[in-house]
């Protein structure tokens, strides 16, 4: 690991209090530069979904948020790293597209596919290096298996409890297999440049990502927020693992982002979407 990579790992760690075994910076004066591979983000549609009473649905106290209906989007993501391309997050199952689907609660919808969007960038399923998964729920998790000859880079026990009927992850089952289970933060291509932030509670390894592209830091949430609302007040959905963890796991993510002066994008928040550019345009 090199000493940027080093550094900017041990800011990670450093500025949430989180020790984490991680051995401290060679010299904490090195400045962050531009790596030397080309870093670009792009958004994806990953879907969207009508909330019928968003209050009774993202909070675990009543009250917090209004009553009624409300939408939010489903995204995904593609990160270009040189030659390496990396997916973050999957959305909802390919199946669905050109259909929307009442589950109760909330209907969720998709018009278009990750290997479809993808295509219009010049790419193939085939042609991606890395899935990374920031949890195991199921507008996360649903085009995952497009990408079996990816390494799938996940949160240990979301890995786990994802096993058995309907687990997304069957591609990576068994003995051989290319999959990074991660208990904490991963600098996923060795140069700083990309981090997997382990920010559990939402569930057990739950993982948000840190892009540093020239034009400055990004942070996708994962679930961490489900919306703009959520970061304000510090709300907690009832479908959560850990209350506490959740709430340690924002402040740890809130004083990263104070730190590096980072660009936060919640990702189901339809808000967020005007934060980079419109697909296929990447923001670099
Ligand atoms: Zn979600």
């Amino acid at each position: 690991m090199g000493r940027l990579s080093r550094f900017l790992l041990a800011v990670a760690f450093t500025v949430a209090g989180g020790c984490k075994a991680l051995e401290a910076p060679e010299n904490s004066a090195t400045p962050v530069t531009a790596q030397s591979a080309t870093i670009t983000l792009t958004r994806l549609d990953c879907g969207s979904a009508l909330i019928k009473d968003f209050d009774a649905f993202f909070s675990d106290r009543p009250g917090l948020y209004p009553k009624g209906p409300r939408q939010i989007t489903d995204s995904c993501y593609l990160i270009r790293h040189g030659d390496q391309q990396m997916i973050w997050d999957t959305g909802f199952a390919a199946g669905l597209k050109g259909q929307s689907k009442d589950l109760g609660p909330l209907v969720i919808h998709l018009d278009t596919t990750l290997a479809e969007q993808l295509a219009q960038v010049g790419l193939k399923p085939a042609d991606i290096d890395i899935v990374g998964i920031s949890h195991m729920h199921s507008d996360h998790t649903g085009q995952a298996a497009e990408f079996p000859a990816a390494t799938l880079l996940i949160g240990k026990q979301d890995f786990e409890k994802s096993a058995g009927k309907d687990d997304p992850f069957g591609p990576w089952r068994g003995a051989g297999k290319s999959v990074t289970l991660l208990t904490t933060d991963q600098d996923v291509f060795g140069d700083g440049s990309v981090v997997a932030l382990h920010l559990p509670g939402h569930t057990p390894d739950h993982l948000a990502l840190l892009v540093n592209l020239k034009s400055g830091p990004v942070l996708l949430t994962g679930d961490l927020y489900h919306s703009a609302m959520a970061r304000e007040k510090r709300g907690v959905p009832p479908f959560n693992t850990s209350r506490e963890e959740t709430l340690a796991s924002m402040d740890r993510f809130e004083a990263l982002a104070k730190k590096i002066g980072a660009k936060v994008i919640i990702q189901h928040e339809p808000a967020d979407i005007a934060k980079l550019p419109a697909f296929p345009k990447a923001a670099k």
